[in-house]
C-alpha cells in the first residue's frame, strides 16, 4: 500500500474505519463539505494557472460534478477570498517519497496545493472553524517532503481558511519535519504489520482493525455497520 496523510490520519482516528475504506474498498458517500472543498480547490488552481474567474469557478462545479448541496455562488465566494496571484506558485504539486531509508521503506505520496518558488506551501482549507497549522501532520509532513525534494533546512508551511480570510503559518525546522516524518513511518509499519495479520487471519479483522469511538463516529459512514459488529 502506498500511504498518504489522509490514510495515515483515518488509521490513527480509527483503525475499524481505515479497514473498511482502505482494506474492503468500501466508498465513502461524497458530503457537502467534500464537494465544495474539491470545487474549490479546483477553481483556486485554475485561478493562479490565469484562468479568468468565472471560468475557474465553473470548472470548479464541474469537478465537483455539479453536487446538488453545492451552489455557483458559494464557491465564487470562498475562491474570491483567497489570496493569490497568477503564476505565484507551482500547484497540486505531486511527491512519492520512500518514509526512510531502508530498502523495503514504505511510500508516502501527495498533493500540495501550492509550492512557492522559495518553497513555502500553502493548504486551502473552506473548514467551518479555523485550527493552528501545527495540529495535525499534514503540513508538517508536506513541508518534510518539500525539504527533500529541493534539500532546504527549514519550510515554510500555511493553513489558509477562506472563510475567515485567515492564514495560519509557522516555519517548520528540521527537528519538526523529522518528527512528521517518524509519525508517518510509525503508523504506515504499523498498517503494514496489520496487513499480514489480516491475510493469516481474515476472521480476526475485528481484533487486528479495532473500532475506536470518537468525536469523529458523528460523521462516519460506516456507524451502522459498526455499531452491528462492535455493540
Ligand atoms: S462509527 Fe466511530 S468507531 Fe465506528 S468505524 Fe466509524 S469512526 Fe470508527
Amino acid at each position: 500500500m502506498i500511504f498518504s496523510f489522509s490514510r495515515l490520519n483515518l488509521y490513527d482516528q480509527c483503525p475499524y474505519r481505515f479497514f473498511q475504506k482502505y482494506v474492503l474498498g468500501k466508498e465513502e458517500p461524497m458530503t457537502q463539505p467534500l464537494a465544495l472543498g474539491k470545487a474549490v480547490h479546483k477553481a483556486i488552481d485554475n485561478k493562479i494557472k490565469g484562468i479568468p474567474h468565472d471560468q475557474a469557478v465553473t470548472n470548479g462545479f464541474v469537478e465537483a460534478d455539479f453536487y446538488h448541496e453545492i451552489h455557483y455562488d458559494d464557491i465564487s465566494d470562498l475562491v474570491g477570498r483567497a489570496p493569490i496571484t497568477v503564476g505565484m506558485g507551482e500547484t497540486e504539486t505531486y511527491f512519492k517519497l520512500p518514509l526512510s531509508s531502508h530498502e523495503n521503506a514504505p511510500m508516502l505520496q501527495g498533493y500540495i496545493d501550492v509550492v512557492q518558488p522559495k518553497g513555502s506551501i500553502v493548504d486551502w482549507k473552506t473548514n467551518r472553524i479555523p485550527y493552528d497549522v501545527r495540529e495535525s501532520y499534514q503540513v508538517p509532513l508536506y513541508t518534510w517532503a518539500i525539504s527533500q525534494i529541493k534539500n532546504i533546512k527549514a519550510v515554510r508551511g500555511s493553513y489558509y481558511f477562506l472563510r475567515f480570510r485567515r492564514e495560519s503559518n509557522y516555519l517548520f525546522t528540521e527537528k519538526e519535519m523529522e518528527e512528521a516524518r517518524l509519525w508517518a513511518l510509525n503508523v504506515a509499519n504499523e498498517i503494514n504489520e496489520k496487513l499480514d495479520l489480516y491475510h493469516f487471519y481474515p476472521d480476526k479483522y475485528k481484533d487486528i482493525f479495532p473500532a475506536k469511538p470518537s468525536r469523529f463516529c458523528k460523521h462516519c459512514p460506516f456507524a451502522a455497520n459498526c455499531y452491528r459488529k462492535f455493540q
